[in-house]
């Protein structure tokens, strides 16, 4: 009986579902509550290392179905890819309105000034709180590469002094045509803490000082192929991390430079002074506005947020020193420097090269780890601080990530850019709050 309900509630139209908000956290074993049906849908990964399904207090999703005996909900929560049902008690649930299609005008991108929807995305266990930063654009300024006249890059204004290049690897890998709308998206962290699967991956201790929030934000566009009717999500990363180096030998971080740039125009964030680096105190938005959207009741509203917002002193450049001490205060018992090195039983025995050049080899850089006694050339170069050698690399958050993103589907080894890509719902719904794009008004420049 419940087995049945439970598979037509899937099926059901998704505005007949009711808005819940977790009322307590709750966890339970999935093998242990009556309707398995629904629970034996819960993939692994969302279980606790117990075996417990997780939910916190707090957290948004849908009523699916109720079971007839009125108390237990089948409900939807976002996990990772795609929602999961899990079954809930009633007395655990705050029940809302039904969920509600929003459509929007607010999309006005006829100029490199644009208008910028943030909107916040409660915490998971899976994710923290999000600011999500929506816009939409359109494929209207495909490049010519100057070198090779049958690639393209293409150049998306994300404010009249900021452009995002993407590069032809990409388009060529995603279809992505020209005069083509699209939804643009970039996810940072409220409290600028690493995102788990961000635009670009840098480590914890490196040439600046709070090196990582770059790490912070990442960057997706959903496209939709009218022809067959189909949304596509397509996540997009920077693969050059962390290079060039100049001939002075010193590292021009770029991709951590955009990044930092993108989280500047986006949260309104001035800094106090310039530099070779910050040419420029802050970026400008036309407009940004932040949706609130009460979940339970469906509705939304708008303020607009005047930018910039806030100033913070400029990032400084960590010295070897600092970012020595900071790595012994970080990591007390991490083997630290090149002349620490440990022996083959400690860190396997095909590894040789220290912790940042194999993370590098993963991220398909050559790199020899060699260098004086306190730093190889890549950490000297890149990071500016000693080697580190950590005794399990899978144990490294970054490994976690590959093995994401190759399950996701695939990765595109371009030039600068790697993606991944699924097929997605229609974004039409509250569920996700996705604005359907009314105009396609973003001129070729
Ligand atoms: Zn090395
Ligand atoms: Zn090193």
């Amino acid at each position: 009986m419940a087995q049945a309900s439970s598979s037509a509630a899937v099926r059901r139209d998704p505005s007949d579902y009711n808005a819940v908000v977790m009322l307590h956290d709750y966890e339970y074993n999935p093998s242990q509550v009556a309707h398995t049906a629904a629970n034996n849908a819960v993939p692994r990964e969302f279980l606790t290392s117990t075996g417990l399904a997780r939910l916190l207090k707090g957290e948004h999703g849908w009523a699916a179905e109720k079971i007839p005996d009125d108390m237990w909900y089948l409900c939807r929560f976002e996990r990772g890819d795609a929602p999961v049902c899990f079954m809930v008690p009633k007395t655990y649930l705050s029940i809302g309105a039904k969920q509600k299609v929003f459509t929007s005008p607010h999309f006005r991108t006829n100029t490199g000034a644009r208008t910028w929807i943030r909107r916040t995305i409660p915490a998971t266990p899976f994710m923290p709180e999000l600011h999500r930063f929506t816009t939409g654009c359109a494929m209207g300024s495909i490049c010519k590469n100057k070198n090779k006249s049958a690639n393209q890059d293409a150049e998306i204004r994300l404010a009249p002094d900021l452009k995002y290049t993407i590069s032809d690897a990409v388009i060529e890998q995603t279809e992505f045509k020209l005069q083509q709308s699209l939804q643009l998206w970039f996810d940072i962290t409220a409290d600028l803490s690493r995102y788990p699967r961000p635009w670009v991956r840098v480590p914890d201790v490196g040439l600046y000082d709070n090196f990582a929030t770059a790490s912070s934000l990442a960057m997706y566009i959903d496209s939709h192929d009218e022809e067959a009717d189909v949304w596509t999500e397509t996540q997009i990363f920077s693969m050059d991390v962390l290079g060039p180096v100049n001939k002075d030998g010193i590292n021009t971080p770029q991709a951590w430079l955009k990044s930092m740039k993108m989280i500047m125009l986006l949260e309104g964030i001035q800094l106090d002074s310039t530099s070779e680096h910050f040419p420029q105190r802050a970026y400008s938005v036309a407009s940004m506005q932040y949706a609130e959207y009460d979940h339970l009741q469906q509705t939304l509203s708008w303020t607009d947020v005047t930018h910039p917002r806030k100033t913070i002193p400029i990032p400084k450049l960590m010295s070897f020193e600092r970012n020595a001490d900071l790595l012994i205060s970080k990591f007390p018992d991490l083997p630290i420097g090149m002349s620490q090195r440990p022996d083959r039983i400690y860190l396997g025995s095909a590894r040789k090269a220290c912790d940042f050049c194999v993370w590098n080899a993963k991220q398909m850089w050559q790199s020899k780890c060699e260098g004086d006694t306190r730093a190889c050339d890549p950490c000297k170069t890149y990071l500016n601080r000693p080697c580190t050698w950590t005794f399990d690399m899978r144990a490294l958050p970054e490994s976690t990530l590959d093995r994401l993103l190759y399950r996701r589907g695939h990765v595109v080894d371009g030039k600068s850019m790697a993606l991944a890509q699924r097929t997605i719902p229609k974004p039409s719904g509250g569920e996700r709050l996705m604005e359907i794009l009314s105009e396609r008004s973003e001129g070729v420049d």
